[in-house]
């Protein structure tokens, strides 16, 4: 499996600005954000994309899920509302092969995404 720049901000071999983390998984400020608040959660274990995920995975998307709640809460989203998005794939547009999900608010969304 590849070594990825995400794998890297979990050995903190390259900066990021961390908003969460516990043994599972890491949140951090995206460096491009597309809203007021952008924020990725990551796991730690290494999956590259979501259609990749295994039984074994479960527990663990619950986990991020759950978390991701209370990290958007902790953020002050809960009231106004923000999006979460998983790019999967090149047509899904996911750029970073490692499974992450982005918390976007802090302003109105549009729908279809583009
Ligand atoms: P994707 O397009 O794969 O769904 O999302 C990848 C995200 O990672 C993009 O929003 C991009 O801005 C973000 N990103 C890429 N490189 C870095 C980096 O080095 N640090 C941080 N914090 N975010 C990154």
């Amino acid at each position: 499996m590849s070594d990825t720049l995400f794998s890297k901000i979990i050995r903190r071999e390259i900066p990021a600005d961390i908003v969460y983390e516990d043994e599972l998984c890491l949140a951090f400020r995206d460096i491009a954000p597309q809203a007021p608040t952008h924020v990725l959660v990551i796991p730690k274990k290494p999956i590259p994309r979501l259609s990749e995920v295994t039984p074994d995975d479960t527990a663990l998307l619950g986990h991020l899920l759950a978390k991701v709640a209370t990290i958007a809460s902790d953020l002050g989203l809960a009231d106004s509302g923000y999006r979460i998005v998983i790019n999967n794939g090149d047509d899904g547009g996911q750029t970073v092969d490692h499974l992450h999900l982005h918390i976007l608010g802090g302003r109105s969304m549009q729908w279809p995404p583009g």
